[in-house]
């Protein structure tokens, strides 16, 4: 068995412990003579997994009482339309725009309401935070929106705008986990699981109570409405327990590892390494700001696209894959998620340096 180092922006890496751990009770899980894809959704059993799965996750990030914690479906892409659609009571919203994932929530959220765009770092590429002292916040809107890591560009907001009693909403799909952040600043949080927890195919929603009601926009369906989920603890309809269950491991892995100081610790190391070398390289590059770089995604170029395309090739073929930048932005990106080890790095950036000084 040969397994790559995997840079993979989404679906990611997860640690090898967990893929090990799934593998053994594929056949038979704990002694039920099933495996988890086949139980009840309803059995004490799976019950007691999602059950696990939200306490660890609450622990792991401290999420106070007062918020619900929701796995669902539908993919962070989901919750752009879900939020306002529940969220949205005088049908106007402030979004900062920060690169695709934001824009793509935009133009849902213009779906059913009015959007203004309170800041945006669109003018050089998302290679940027937009400056957040002096945000205007309008008075009308209903919350306030970012997309907290941004995948695509690799920038991250190291600091929140100040929203008053406006409830600032977050994507973090990208970065969820990766380090501690204070959730009371937040009205929801919301991440994909197949970056930084689990398998595609679920998506936590992290809400304050006081979000969560029947008062949604109308023509909401059943499906769409954070008070149905919450109501019936994630289990409404069948959710996506396989899912849950390989999250539930990687929170545990996490908290074994000793939680998200330890994660952010880890993930400062790494991170450094990477953009040390790309600050002392003659050949590569990174794009973004320095004050504004996400620990998570590091795009970097060479300024050469056939160079670009060289170097992610000898790189696949000595066994670093998935460096291929976003479709829209090219050049390479490395995503070094929670599950990515401190050695892939090293061994990256070993690769880096032989291959710069080869081709300069
Ligand atoms: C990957 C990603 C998404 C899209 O997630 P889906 O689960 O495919 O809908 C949205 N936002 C961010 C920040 C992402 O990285």
């Amino acid at each position: 068995m040969a397994r790559v180092f995997n840079f993979s922006a989404g679906p990611a890496v997860l640690p090898e412990e967990v893929l090990k751990e799934a593998a053994e009770e594929m056949l038979d899980f704990n002694g039920t003579g099933m495996s988890v894809m086949e139980m009840s959704h309803r059995s004490k059993t799976v019950e007691r997994i999602i059950g696990e799965a939200e306490d660890n996750l609450r622990e792991l990030m401290n999420i106070p009482p007062n918020y619900k914690v929701l796995f669902l479906q539908g993919g962070a892409s989901q919750q752009f339309a879900m939020v306002p659609m529940n969220l949205m009571k005088n049908k106007v919203a402030d979004y900062i725009n920060t690169g695709q994932w934001a824009k793509k929530a935009i133009a849902e959220a213009k779906i059913f309401g009015k959007v203004n765009i309170i800041a945006s770092s669109e003018d050089k590429m998302f290679s940027y935070i937009p400056e957040l002292k002096g945000l205007k916040i309008s008075d009308e809107a209903d919350y306030v929106y970012i997309c907290h890591n941004n995948t695509i560009y690799g920038t991250k907001f190291n600091e929140l705008p100040e929203t008053g009693d406006k409830p600032l909403v977050a994507d973090m799909s990208s970065d969820i986990l990766s380090e501690p952040i204070d959730v009371t600043k937040f009205g929801v949080i919301f991440a994909g699981a197949q970056k930084n927890m689990g398998p595609a195919g679920v998506v936590v929603v992290i809400i304050r109570e006081d979000l969560i009601s029947d008062d949604v926009l109308p023509g909401t369906p059943t499906m769409l409405r954070y008070k149905i989920h919450a109501d019936n603890k994630s289990l409404y309809n069948t959710p996506p327990v396989y899912g849950i269950y390989i999250c539930g491991k990687v929170f545990k892995w996490i908290k074994k590892l000793g939680g998200l100081e330890e994660m952010k610790k880890r993930n400062e190391a790494k991170a450094a390494i990477l953009y040390d070398f790309l600050d002392s390289s003659k050949l590569f590059k990174g794009t973004v700001f320095k004050k504004d770089r996400s620990l998570m995604n590091i795009p970097f170029i060479t300024g050469s696209q056939e160079l670009d395309a060289k170097f992610i090739a000898e790189a696949k073929a000595a066994g670093f894959d998935n460096l291929k930048g976003h479709r829209t932005v090219g050049g390479m990106r490395a995503s070094i998620y929670n599950a990515m080890p401190l050695e892939g790095v090293k061994a990256l950036v070993e690769f880096m340096e032989l291959f710069e000084s080869k081709n300069i």
